[in-house]
């Protein structure tokens, strides 16, 4: 008697199960239609096969990802030419040049400046004040670099601020060059400056973005990785506001954009960029958890302390500084 009503429940739970495998197994074979969907560029259908797969078993949450990962690169090209030509908010408030003091520094402290720029041309918009703070001349790039070169600055990569606030050597007047989004004036503009200097920077690089003509292509990005002189980090996927995704995808978007560049360029990728500066501490966490040695911000200051690798400051190279206002940003 008890073994047969033992039978019951037990007979449920393996129509239960079976129907499940089933949902699951056909689910996942819709999901997968909708990653070769994925990589073949058709990504409206692709999120149809992925909502059905969803509808089946929406037990699996990652399913949810995958429609938002692929609504998002189906939305890039609105987002990519958003970033290019209209409001943009990754621009930072300079404090007032007069609060600025000389510090003193102590026993185990640095001033390491990391230089935050964004394009280097000749500003497409002039009268709009932030356009006018993003875009650097390619004459002004070269005043600068001229002024760093000629005033006893050194010029360090991101690696070589990692090892100096982990106790490695830190030559006199260290200052770190970084350059956002990828566009391709970068190679126009600012590469052959570099060259002719021979400075390190790092190019921070949204990864989904190869389709749009305003940014850096692939071939130059391996070009430019393979001269030594350009270091690239990842600038996530899609440029999106990290904290307003979901859990899964702010790890994707952390994670993918690293193992993408990665393939491409052949060397590990050791820096990350917040988009829009925008971070939170479930962000940093996945940062860290994803292997980067650290990560910038678009807060204002210079490194000070091995404490903020997930969190480095940068100065803006405003594109309206005059040569003695970026002078006395850097200075210590
Ligand atoms: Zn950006």
């Amino acid at each position: 008697m008890i073994k047969k009503l033992l039978l019951i429940p037990l007979a449920i739970l393996l129509v239960v199960l079976v129907l499940g495998t089933n949902s699951y197994m056909k689910s996942q074979e819709l999901r997968k239609k909708g990653d070769d969907l994925v990589n073949s560029g058709d990504l409206s259908t692709a999120i149809f096969y992925y909502k059905e797969a969803y509808g089946l078993f929406p037990l699996n949450q990652s399913i949810n990802d995958d429609i938002n990962a692929a609504e998002l690169r189906f939305n890039s090209e609105i987002e990519y030419s958003r970033i290019i030509n209209f409001d943009y908010s990754e621009v930072q408030s300079l404090p007032a040049l007069e609060t600025i003091s000389p510090v003193q520094l102590k026993e185990g402290e640095y001033f390491i400046p990391i230089l935050m720029y964004h394009h280097i041309r000749v500003n497409p918009k002039p009268n709009d004040p932030v356009w006018a703070s993003l875009n650097v001349t390619p004459d002004l790039l070269n005043s600068e670099l001229n002024y760093l070169s000629t005033n006893g600055f050194h010029v360090i990569s991101l690696d070589d601020l990692y090892n100096a606030v982990n106790g490695g050597p830190l030559p006199s007047k260290p200052i770190v060059l970084t350059f956002d989004d990828g566009y391709s004036n970068f190679f126009e503009s600012a590469y052959p400056l570099l060259k002719k200097y021979n400075m390190k920077a790092t190019e921070f690089v949204i990864t989904e973005v190869e389709t749009a003509p305003a940014y850096l292509s692939w071939g130059q990005i391996e070009e430019m990785s393979k001269s030594g002189l350009i270091d690239f980090g990842a600038h996530t996927q899609h440029h999106p506001f990290l904290t307003s995704l979901s859990q899964g995808l702010i790890t994707r978007e952390i994670t993918v954009s690293k193992s993408e560049l990665e393939t491409h360029i052949g060397k590990t990728v050791k820096w990350f960029a917040y988009p829009y500066g925008n971070y939170n501490d479930f962000v940093i966490n996945e940062t860290k958890k994803a292997g980067y040695l650290g990560a910038v911000t678009t807060n204002y200051g210079a490194v000070d302390s091995k404490d903020k690798l997930f969190l480095l400051p940068r100065i803006m190279a405003d594109g309206r500084f005059t040569l003695d206002e970026f002078a006395r940003r850097i200075q210590q």
